[in-house]
């Protein structure tokens, strides 16, 4: 089952799923959503209109690291149990992983941080779905423990892209933010080959400062202070900006990633003239389908009016937080990490967009007649978003039950 005999890696599942399947529809999974799903995504009762988006919530990724951390517990009951960071950016997924015995390497709680030096070559240490930096792996290597990696399909495809740049002698230019997991590890696979280099915008004011150094050079230094965190060690922007290939973290608002390749695209013609072009550009969208159809999804329930939007998932999760930057062009957007937000029908607590701190809404709700969208990012459970549901019909004094009756058990 492991890929290769020399190393004690594990990517494909221990063929268990048939065994933990019960275990995580009862977590994560919800009848419910799936009744919703197949009955237009919508629900009314007098005075409240819901709204669902046709694609939320939990992505093949996802879904796949989920099943096989819980499978890896199944494989070593007796084996002590590491993760090297949250497995996704759920606060729910995560506890009930720690309740299950799994410890953090880091993105711990309080007094639940681990450290590599507490791993023994008797232990498993899982890898999350949007893997680890090649440095963090040649730890795990030579302490010799165990591997599970659970890293997205679509994770490793960009690692592949940004190798392949390295191979042609391009620096990678990542649209990404440089303090992510997952573009800590792309950034990590832009330095496998050759001369690697890297460098991260996290948005286009960042990539407008990169154009103009490409159009005009500039100072140096401040080049170097202002993406110091953000660059492989060994850049020069005198010299590693004269081909690069773009690439982007697969959770970012997409019209933003394709929108900095196009600005790139421009400041390298406008210096080496467009006939050049394929000497000193390379571009590829490397947004997952998953973020893609998510954020297309919210784009078309605001195009139905809601007076407002509720986007469900943790406050740290990458593709819930553009979600709620999508949803905030239509109606008052409201980010909530769970269903015990929604205090009651007068308050509620939220992290508005580009925040770090939850804050506290009063009057959310409007009287009378209201119809409310609600959506929710790649890494949040179905089961939470049907008790969102089931809260906001609460505040308007209904039961689910009686407004839906009693819907077929999954996999009915
Ligand atoms: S959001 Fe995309 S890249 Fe990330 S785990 Fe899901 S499918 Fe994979």
């Amino acid at each position: 089952m492991r890929n290769d005999p020399d190393m004690p890696i594990y990517r494909k599942g221990f063929g268990l799923k048939d065994e933990v399947t019960e275990e995580l529809q009862k977590e994560y999974r919800s009848a419910v959503i799936q009744y919703l799903r197949e009955n237009g995504f919508s629900l009314q009762v007098e005075g409240l209109r819901i709204l669902l988006a046709k694609e939320f919530g939990f992505c093949y990724g996802v879904d796949r690291a989920i099943d096989y951390a819980y499978e890896t517990r199944r494989m070593f009951p007796e084996k002590t149990l590491y993760i090297t960071y949250q497995i996704i950016h759920n606060p729910r997924v995560n506890s009930k992983l720690r309740e299950m015995g799994v410890r953090f390497l880091s993105g711990g709680e309080e007094g639940d941080r681990y450290s590599l030096d507490d791993v023994t070559p008797d232990d498993v240490v899982i890898l999350p779905a949007f893997g680890a930096s090649m440095d963090k792996m040649e730890e795990l290597k030579k302490v010799g423990c165990t591997m599970v990696d659970t890293t997205c399909g679509s994770v490793m495809h960009v690692w592949k892209r940004v190798e392949r740049y390295a191979k042609e002698n391009f620096t990678s230019l990542i649209h990404g933010k440089y303090f992510h997991e997952e573009t800590i590890a792309t950034a990590s696979h832009a330095m496998r080959f050759g001369e690697g280099r890297y460098i991260i915008v996290r948005d286009e004011q960042e990539a407008e400062y990169v154009c103009g150094f490409i159009r005009r050079g500039g100072d140096r230094v401040e080049f170097l202070e202002k993406f110091a965190n953000a660059m492989s060690s060994n850049f020069n922007p005198d010299t590693d900006l004269v081909r690069i290939g773009v690439a982007n973290q697969t959770t970012m608002l997409s019209s933003e990633s394709l929108h900095i390749a196009k600005m790139i695209q421009e400041a390298m013609e406008d210096r080496y003239g467009a006939e050049h072009i394929k000497d000193h550009f390379r571009s590829f969208d490397t947004i997952c389908s998953a973020t893609q159809e998510r954020q297309d999804a919210i784009i078309e329930l605001g195009a139905k009016d809601p007076e407002l939007i509720l986007v469900v998932g943790g406050y740290n999760s990458s593709n819930t937080n553009h979600l709620c930057e999508i949803a905030l062009r239509y109606a008052p957007t409201y980010h909530i990490s769970d269903v015990d937000c929604i205090v009651s029908e007068a308050e509620l607590r939220h992290k508005p967009f580009g925040e770090k701190e939850e804050i506290v809404k009063q009057g959310w709700m409007p009287r009378g007649e209201v119809t409310i969208g609600v959506t929710a990012g790649a890494s949040t459970p179905d089961k939470v978003v049907s008790e969102v549901i089931e809260r906001l019909l609460e505040c308007r004094g209904y039961h689910l039950e009686d407004v839906i009756g009693n819907v077929p058990a999954l996999g009915a």
